[in-house]
């Protein structure tokens, strides 16, 4: 089947739910990650066309390590709102994947591109299966079934499905490893530690959550139509 992530910004996937998309293309399902915005702030010495330019190869560096493919929509980072320019840009992205399960950001993220990025997703469902909803690419058969990704550093979410992704740690360390320019940004902005720590530190807690060594923990969009069960997680319930 087809398995598609949406994150606000290069990195976003990586850090919710890598592991879960290793595990898919590990199991033979064609993966599709699509990135919002361009990361055209994210740095605290280039300009902005320097850094989307970078942010771009590093997402591209990212995708191949697990054979993704990147539908990158170009929007500019700290600017993305629930417009029809971006409804109709993320319709098309879910019609160029058709994927049976989708994961998005949730509406409770600290950061205001994360939560749009995640409503204009879960708006986009629906209209992405209608016919008469006319955009570049022609409209799917079924909408997708849907599951918010974590938060960043998992305050104000509570997952209700774990998905064990310690066989595929050290791909999705590599994912996150390719961005390299977002670990100088997090140092100056957040001073944080790179964001490849921040991961592990997050997947350690989620992974004591469930009983595992690290996780990512995700949370079922419950909308009509139902599409669909937790079954769709790799390893979940087994
Ligand atoms: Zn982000």
């Amino acid at each position: 089947m087809n398995v598609l992530a949406i994150g606000a910004h290069p990195d976003d996937i990586e850090m919710q739910c890598a592991g879960t998309l290793a595990l898919y293309a590990r199991a033979g399902h064609k993966v599709f990650m699509a990135v919002a915005t361009n990361g055209n702030v994210g740095s605290p010495t280039h300009t902005r066309e320097e850094i989307g330019a970078i942010r771009r190869k590093e997402q591209e560096a990212s995708c191949s390590l697990i054979g993704a493919s990147l539908i990158w929509m170009d929007f500019d980072d700290e600017w993305l709102f629930n417009d029809r320019a971006t409804r109709i840009r993320f319709i098309d992205a879910i019609r160029e994947a058709d994927p049976a399960v989708m994961f998005i950001h949730g509406p409770t993220d600290y950061h205001p591109d994360h939560r749009i990025a995640g409503q204009v997703a879960e708006d986009a469902r629906i209209p992405a299966s209608v016919r008469l909803v006319e955009t570049s690419l022609p409209h799917i058969a079924r909408a997708p079934h849907v599951f918010y990704m974590d938060n960043t550093t998992g305050l104000g979410f509570e997952p209700e499905a774990y998905v064990d992704i310690t066989s595929v740690m050290e791909p999705k360390r590599q994912m996150l490893r390719q961005h390299h320019s977002q670990d100088a940004w997090i140092r100056a902005i957040y001073d944080d530690a790179s964001i490849t720590d921040m991961m592990d530190r997050n997947a350690a807690i989620r992974g004591a959550a469930a009983g595992v060594g690290f996780a990512e923990g995700f949370r079922e969009v419950k909308a009509y139509p139902r599409t669909g069960s937790f079954a769709l997680l790799p390893g979940f319930g087994a």
